[in-house]
C-alpha cells in the first residue's frame, strides 16, 4: 500500500487514527509491516503491500 494512504485509513473498531511501521518496501509501498491502533491496541498486518483491516475477530 502507499504510505499516504496511511493519512485516510482509519481503525475499523474505534474510527481513530492508525500508526504505519514498516517492515519492508520498495520504491514507493509499504510491502511488509503493520498498521497500529493505540487506542485498541490492535495491530493490522500488511501483507504483500495489502493492509488487513478486518478487526481481530473477524479474522480467520
Ligand atoms: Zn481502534
Amino acid at each position: 500500500m502507499k504510505k499516504e494512504l496511511v493519512a485516510i485509513l482509519v481503525c475499523p473498531v474505534c474510527k481513530g487514527e492508525l500508526q504505519l511501521s514498516v517492515t519492508e518496501e520498495n520504491k514507493d509501498e509499504v510491502v511488509v509491516g503493520s498498521l497500529y491502533c493505540a487506542k485498541c491496541d490492535v495491530r493490522y498486518p500488511i501483507a504483500e503491500a495489502i493492509p488487513n483491516l478486518l478487526p481481530p475477530e473477524q479474522r480467520p
